[in-house]
């Protein structure tokens, strides 16, 4: 699904990235776990193709096609989902006006017709009841005035709406309740499947509780320093990341 290979990035001229070699394969849930200002949102960013960021060496591909010089909108087409750590707000623009021109734009993409109106409102409420959002939220500009855990709750019903190949997910679990928390888990266990993949930064073990990853890797600054199984994210839990010889 996705190889990263000695992947560089920068931005402003700092370098953030180092290095970072990852591969992902259809239907796995790898955790980017590491101490906060290590890289992992800049990884996340870098992957979606956030134009504030410079890739300054290395190569990125999915299902083989570079998405490097690929602009952040097509590589959404392509099936890429960003979950973000700070949800942006975009007032006057309705979370169904913003879910429906996404879709069609993906459906434009592949040469499929417009989703009718019919469809799309069913499949719209019944994901955002899933997320236990009121169904009013449907109306209301785009994350605006949204709580902290409604704007998490929001990102995965859109997620849930545009059923990524690969969706990644930035602390999306960061200040959530348990309850919150368990909506997040659920929501991303929903869309387990074979086909998809899914990369999850966290800084805590507890989402990985309710989600068992296949993969754990650890980011320091800015390089991937120790990778292994779910067992890994319960060994940090324990011991912190000083026996990796990283400062918190
Ligand atoms: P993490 O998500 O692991 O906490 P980030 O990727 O957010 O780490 O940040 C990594 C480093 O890059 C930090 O030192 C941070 O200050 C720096 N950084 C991130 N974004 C920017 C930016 N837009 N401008 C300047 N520095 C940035
Ligand atoms: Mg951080
Ligand atoms: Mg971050």
């Amino acid at each position: 699904m996705l190889k990263v290979s000695n992947l560089q990035a920068s931005v402003e001229g700092t370098q953030i990235l180092k290095g970072i070699d990852l591969v992902v394969r259809p239907g796995e849930v790898h955790a980017i776990m590491g101490p906060n200002g290590s890289g992992k949102s800049t990884l996340a960013q870098v992957l979606a193709g956030n134009e504030a960021y410079d890739v300054t060496g290395g190569e990125v591909t999915l299902e083989g096609q570079s998405l490097i010089e690929m602009p952040t909108e097509q590589r959404a087409r392509e099936g890429v989902f960003l979950a973000f750590q700070y949800p942006v707000e975009i007032p006057g623009v309705s979370n169904l006006q913003f879910l429906r021109t996404a879709i069609n734009s993906i459906r434009e993409y592949r040469g499929e017709e417009e989703i009718d109106a019919v469809s799309f409102m069913k499949r719209a409420k019944e994901k955002i009841k899933q997320v236990n959002l009121d169904p009013a939220f449907l109306k209301r500009g785009v994350n605006e005035g949204f709580s902290g855990g409604e704007k998490k709750r929001n990102e995965i019903m859109q997620m849930l709406m545009l059923e990524p190949k690969l969706a990644i997910l930035d602390e999306t679990d960061s200040g959530l309740d348990i309850d919150a928390l368990k909506v997040v888990a659920d929501g991303v266990n929903a869309l387990r499947s074979p086909e998809r993949s899914v990369i999850m930064v966290t800084h805590y073990q507890r989402l990985l509780d309710y989600i068992v990853p296949d993969y754990v890797h650890v980011l320091a600054k800015g390089k991937i320093i120790k990778s292994g199984g779910k067992e890994l994210a319960l060994e940090l839990e324990e011991k912190g990341y000083g026996w990796l010889g990283i400062e918190e």
